[in-house]
């Protein structure tokens, strides 16, 4: 019997070994990062005619109207010693100040005019950001969620320098050191990377956590580095902050199973307009809450919105939709909130 099944061992083994090549994670592609749950992030050649239509033959875009458009705002109360809360600020766009036990986050620092590799085109900001860079407090730790224009600016970098130590999914540090920040203080992370951030007797614990996005500043290097989204986990408050993403009913799930306690998820509600081309790559506020399930938060906070014009919903769409979705899920404002431009909130730690 034994002498019968040994050689189907030994082809079952070698079959095993010659589908299992060398464990290459889901997300690596041959070249650059693929998304595991959607091959559709770029929506096609059809989608993409459709959308160049829209935005330049129609008057289906919107626009500007500084009458109709106003983002509510709000002065940052920004964190002065020790506390026993979390203190966290919405900048604006992506850009969310979190200060808690003497470390101050950054999420993806964006303070320009323009999410757009040139001054005098592209996306314009219509509503400024509630700090400058120089009024930020000192700033201990940048994370960055990839690299579109409207989450890495290169003159928001220069400005910030060497101060903060920065944190990357894979790809990213070269972008970095061109730009004359010392690569010591880059930190390049794949997805479930852990890094701890030791600041005197305090510690951050850093992970990278998946998303559904994709990469890219010109029209050759799509997709050649990582998108990601972020843990920082102190021993008594955990914030998962998105970045930029669209939805699947998988990442989510095995983000709040394996990350633990998820005190603040930082989430965006925004760019979700037209759905057929942006659905891959950007919640829409309803789904935006199902992720805020998904990862089992205690509280969320809306980003990606009242900043840029990046899609076709209006300026404050995502706000009102987002308190739709909240009633339709039964969910309070304070457990997933849009903050005004600069409010701070305090959220209670675990002790
Ligand atoms: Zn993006
Ligand atoms: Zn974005």
């Amino acid at each position: 019997m034994t002498g019968r099944l040994a050689p189907l061992a030994i082809v079952a083994l070698a079959w095993g070994s010659a589908a299992l090549p060398a464990e290459v994670p889901a997300h690596h592609a041959d070249r650059g990062f693929r998304n595991p749950y959607s091959d559709s992030v770029s929506g096609g050649a059809g989608n993409f005619l459709r959308v160049v239509r829209m935005r330049f033959f129609s008057d289906m875009w919107p626009t500007y109207d500084p009458a109709r458009d106003r983002v509510p705002r709000a002065t940052p109360a920004l964190a002065s010693g020790a506390s026993a809360n979390a203190t966290v600020t919405w900048v604006g766009h992506a850009t969310v100040l979190i200060q808690h036990q003497g470390i101050n986050v950054l999420t993806d620092p964006m303070f320009s005019d323009r999410a757009s590799p040139v001054s005098f085109a592209g996306p314009r900001r219509v509503t400024r950001p509630a700090l400058t860079v120089g009024e930020l407090p000192p700033v201990d730790v940048v994370v960055i969620s990839h690299n579109h224009y409207d989450h890495l600016d290169a003159a928001t970098v220069k400005a910030l320098g060497d101060g903060p130590v920065y944190y990357v999914p894979l790809g990213l540090r070269r972008w970095f050191e061109r730009r004359g920040i010392d690569s010591g203080r880059v930190f390049e992370m794949d997805w479930w990377d852990r890094r701890y951030h030791v600041s005197g007797a305090r510690s951050l614990r850093l992970t990278a956590t998946p998303s559904q996005h994709f990469s890219g500043r010109s029209l050759t290097d799509r997709n050649e580095t990582l998108w990601a989204s972020w843990s920082l986990a102190w021993d008594d408050f955990q914030v998962w902050f998105a970045g930029d993403t669209g939805y699947n009913d998988r990442q989510f799930r095995e983000i709040g199973d394996r990350l633990g306690k998820i005190d603040l998820g930082i989430v965006p509600i925004g760019a979700y307009e037209p759905r057929f081309f942006m659905r891959p790559a950007h919640v829409n506020p309803e789904e935006a809450v199902r992720i805020h399930q998904d990862i089992g938060a205690t509280a969320s906070l809306a980003i990606h919105w009242g900043a840029f014009f990046l899609s076709a919903e209006g300026l404050l769409t995502p706000m009102h939709a987002l308190a739709a979705a909240r009633a339709e899920a039964g969910i309070p404002e304070s457990e997933f909130a849009a903050f005004a431009v600069g409010e701070t909130r305090r959220y209670p730690a675990r002790r």
